[in-house]
């Protein structure tokens, strides 16, 4: 690496670390505080727990470590501000959002370092989540306005039609593997229906999420709107599931986690929409486009580290093209630019955390002890040291086992060979898991055909994940329930009301007389 592009890195490192003393500076002076009514504060105990730099292991800044009285305050803070913020001209609301949008814009580069120097992930990839996060904002701005639209439903006599009414204040519970985007993600379409927001980020990144309220302040989004409490989940997220103020949770995050949640909320009805975890399957026919193919697997799987709900960890490939491929993809995966987060040529960063460290590379041992070859990586990287893993390639596996079951989220792939059609869909399906697929094949019928015997919620064929923000985005089985995107966001944020008008003077029963 020349001494201009290490200055540069060292340049961004230091730019993000300015840009957490700043976050640090402006939510609590000694610490990331909470945003409640329109006031940063700590935690009422004062508690706080750290965050850590993933490339070198350094403490970025001290936390608020929430508890129940905590949210409970944010909850009353988020009840507070409802009426208001629901009543609001949607067009003010539209207004305020797209203002969100720009400021987001305009900080894109800061909003990227920051999520690099808490996440790990690379900047190429980090600064696309940034500008993601504002196009989140711009749809569902734009789309504020028709939020209520309903439909005309008549009968004869009666004029049936449907409105929808925000639901009240909600509760947004994040993942740390993309934390800005899925935030955004969540917490726009929100917004945009008239629900105020209580906020739990995820405590091992939690610092663009503050910085997302701060520009939300900015934008004008009046105190209370918008509320973020940091803490361990078991703590601050269960109290925010469990608080009654709240009518419903978006959570996005492990399976496990999902279930815990559907069962603290249902002592006070909770809805929930789940956006959990994915062993999603990419199936490569002989008849496809290998190049292609192999430019899609090896982007769906070592990009954003592998930390990626919608990564495809399996590769199924038919036996006739299975050597070549695999041997194409462990020279890909051996390719793969591992390093600095900050360098813009980096492909693979560090993993988040020490204890997600541990995770990734226990499957190393799995997968020796289960008998697969390693045909690329299967270790920590060597000269990178810290929590850097070699983008890995596990072949040969069969169905049954955990390397090709079990989520790994890290940049390791599982490779299956298959048969024929009916056998590639019997494994595909063959997994508690149901969010995404991609198919490859240059055969139309079969593409269709295929793709509709999946068990997942989304399907690419012949293609990367590429989001188009109206279509459904979501899993089936132990990968979540409902959908995100367009209105069916909006479905969720919002009650649907009936409301039937008579239309003369139809017969209405007489009792009584
Ligand atoms: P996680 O479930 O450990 O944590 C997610 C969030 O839930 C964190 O904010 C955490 O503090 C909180 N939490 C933990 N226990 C809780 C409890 N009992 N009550 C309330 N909140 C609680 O997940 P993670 O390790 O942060 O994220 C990785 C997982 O997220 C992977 O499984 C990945 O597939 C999934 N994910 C899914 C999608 C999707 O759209 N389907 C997107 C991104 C990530």
């Amino acid at each position: 690496m020349s001494a201009g592009v290490t200055a540069t890195v060292e340049e961004r490192r230091a730019a993000a670390k300015a840009a957490v003393a700043r976050l640090v500076g402006s939510t609590g002076g000694d610490q990331v505080g909470n945003l409640v009514a329109g006031g940063w504060r700590p935690a009422r105990s004062g508690a706080t727990f750290a965050t850590l730099s993933p490339a070198d292991g350094e403490e970025l800044a001290r936390v608020a470590s929430s508890d129940a009285g905590d949210v409970a305050d944010a909850a009353a803070a988020a009840a507070e501000a409802f009426p208001a913020w629901a009543g609001l001209d949607p067009v003010e609301r539209k207004r305020l959002l797209l203002r969100l949008a720009e400021l987001i814009e305009a900080h894109a580069e800061e909003i990227a370092l920051l999520e690099v120097v808490d996440t790990g992930q690379a900047l190429r990839f980090m600064r696309q989540a940034a500008a993601r996060g504002a196009e989140n904002f711009r749809f569902y701005a734009e789309r504020a306005p028709s939020a209520r639209d309903g439909r005309s439903l008549p009968t004869p006599e009666l004029l049936n039609y449907t409105t929808r009414k925000p639901i009240g204040p909600v509760g947004v519970i994040t993942p740390w593997n993309t934390p800005f985007m899925l935030a955004t993600w969540k917490i726009a379409p929100a917004l945009a229906a008239g629900c105020t927001v209580v906020h739990k980020p995820a405590e091992w990144a939690p610092l663009s999420a503050a910085r997302l309220a701060q520009l939300a302040l900015e934008a004008g989004l009046p105190p209370g709107v918008l509320n973020v409490v940091n803490g361990l989940g078991e703590t601050a997220g269960k109290a925010v599931t469990e608080h009654p103020a709240i009518k419903a949770i978006a959570f996005v995050g492990e399976s496990v986690t999902g279930a815990r949640i559907m069962a603290q909320g249902a002592p006070t009805l909770k809805r929930v929409h789940f956006e959990l975890g994915g062993k999603n399957p990419a199936v490569v026919f002989d008849d496809a486009d290998l190049e292609r193919a192999l430019d899609g697997v090896s982007f769906m799987i070592y990009s954003l580290n592998g930390e990626r709900c919608t990564s495809g960890s399996r590769v199924l490939v038919q036996r006739g093209v299975y050597e070549e491929f695999t041997a194409a993809l462990a020279a890909r995966a051996d390719g793969i630019r591992v390093g600095d987060p900050f360098d813009p040529a980096t492909e693979v960063g560090p993993l988040i955390h020490p204890e997600h460290l541990a995770k990734v590379t226990s499957y190393f041992e799995v997968a020796r002890r289960e008998g697969v070859e390693v045909a690329a990586g299967g270790r920590p990287h060597e000269s990178l040291g810290g929590l850097y893993v070699r983008p890995t390639l596990f072949t040969g596996a069969a169905p049954h086992m955990r390397v090709a079951r079990e989520e790994i989220f890290g940049p390791v792939l599982t490779a299956i060979p298959f048969a024929d059609e009916a056998e590639a869909v019997r494994i595909a399906n063959d997994v508690d898991y149901g969010l995404a697929a991609y198919v490859w094949t240059r055969d139309v019928a079969r593409a269709h055909r295929f793709a509709q015997a999946l068990d997942v919620g989304m399907v690419w064929v012949n293609s990367h994940n590429v989001r188009h923000l109206p279509t459904p985005f979501g899993g089936m089985k132990a990968s979540g329930i409902g959908r995100d995107g367009g209105d069916y966001s909006f479905d969720f944020y919002m009650e649907t009301q009936n409301i039937a008008v008579a239309l003369g003077e139809h017969r209405v029963p007489r009792l009584g007389s």
